[in-house]
């Protein structure tokens, strides 16, 4: 069991690091070598809520352990019995796959000695990848952002934090069409750039449905610092499957769907009574296709999904743009 060091204490996990620990890839490692003849894609999970999520869960890692994703991450709540299980689970998918996780870290009702002892929680189970966030205030992702009062107030200082505690390979969130507290988009770049200026290695964007949103806030950064902006910025995506994952997209992203979207969402639902999932599913995975083809063709350096647990939506995009990741559902 890892014991909290004090506040301010002198604290480093090097000397905890296992040689098994150094030899885990970086999620930068990992985008290069799965770039060989494809651009590579990642995954992303939440974590589950109960028994039953948690066995979905796990049907989905191995279906996505056949596809050979450049790595896998684990969202961060900040509920309590769902963060225990988040921080169990997260250590499981480092020890019991072949997958390279990403354990999302964020600040969140925690105090500096906490997100200390979860870092070296992680460590201890061979994690060496962590997306560093500030996280967003329990029950509302818009409501009021309360520091913790031992905490940090921004996602910068958690970034120097973990890089001070060890050989860590660290990921911030970036915002393409910038986050919603930022007063506009030049005070945000200027955010972004300092998480990277602070030691983190890339970031993975807000998911968004214009691509040209993601061009120019790659735009922004090389222009703001041509060296730390030209780190890689990973593209989120989340295939719509129902007119209620648009809602889901929309509380997610604090952002409505552009028009243009959400009229081709409405017309497959159809005028009857009931929407028609199977059209809006199809509408939605096609859409999910056309931003990745152009992310694509862009030199976007890999391309990391919003799978809310379930493979096939992915599976289907992937195989879309030409990917060998026919492999069948696994039987429950
Ligand atoms: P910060 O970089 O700290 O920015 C927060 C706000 O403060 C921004 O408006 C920024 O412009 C501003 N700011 C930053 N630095 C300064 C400064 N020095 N002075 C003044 N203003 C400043 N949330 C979760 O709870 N759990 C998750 O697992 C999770 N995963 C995510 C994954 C991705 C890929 C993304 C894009 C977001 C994720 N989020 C998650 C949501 C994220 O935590 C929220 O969007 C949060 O509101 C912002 O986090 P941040 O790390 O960008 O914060």
């Amino acid at each position: 069991m890892h014991s909290e060091p004090a506040r301010g204490q002198a604290f480093s996990l090097n000397n905890r690091r296992s040689p098994a620990h150094a030899r885990v890839p970086s999620v930068v490692q990992s985008l290069h070598t799965h770039a060989v003849s494809q651009v590579p894609f990642s995954v992303e999970f939440n974590p589950p809520r109960d028994a039953a999520g948690e066995a979905r869960l796990w049907r989905t890692v191995r279906e996505f352990e056949r596809m050979h994703p450049a790595f896998i991450s684990m969202t961060y709540g900040a509920g309590g019995s769902t963060k225990d299980r988040t921080a169990r689970i997260t250590g499981q998918l480092a020890q019991q796959t072949t997958l390279l996780p990403v354990a999302h870290l964020t600040a969140v009702g925690h105090s500096i000695a906490e997100l200390r002892a979860l870092v070296g929680s992680y460590a201890d189970c061979g994690i060496r990848n962590i997306l560093v966030l500030r996280g967003d205030p329990p029950g509302d992702p818009l409501g009021e952002w309360h520091k913790h009062p031992d905490g940090v107030e921004y996602a910068e200082e958690l970034v120097r934090m973990v890089r001070d505690l060890g050989d860590f390979n660290v990921g911030v969130a970036s915002f393409p069409q910038g986050h919603h507290r930022s007063p506009d988009l030049a005070t945000d770049t200027a955010h972004l750039i300092a998480k990277l200026r602070a030691g983190a290695d890339y970031s993975i964007t807000q998911m968004f449905f214009d691509v040209e949103h993601y061009l120019r806030l790659r735009d922004r950064a090389l222009a703001a610092d041509p060296v730390e902006g030209a780190k890689p910025i990973i593209p989120e995506l989340m295939p719509i499957t129902s007119l209620r994952t648009v809602a889901r997209a929309e509380e997610l992203s604090g952002r409505a769907l552009p028009p243009r979207i959400l009229e081709r969402l409405h017309r497959a639902a159809g005028n009857g009574p009931e929407e028609d999932r199977a059209a809006v599913r199809a509408e939605g995975i096609e859409i999910a296709t056309e931003m990745a083809q152009r992310l694509i063709d862009e030199g976007a350096p890999g391309m990391h999904f919003i799978t809310l647990n379930f493979a096939k939506a992915t599976r289907e995009v992937l195989n879309n743009l030409g990917y060998h990741v026919t492999a069948a559902p696994l039987s429950a």
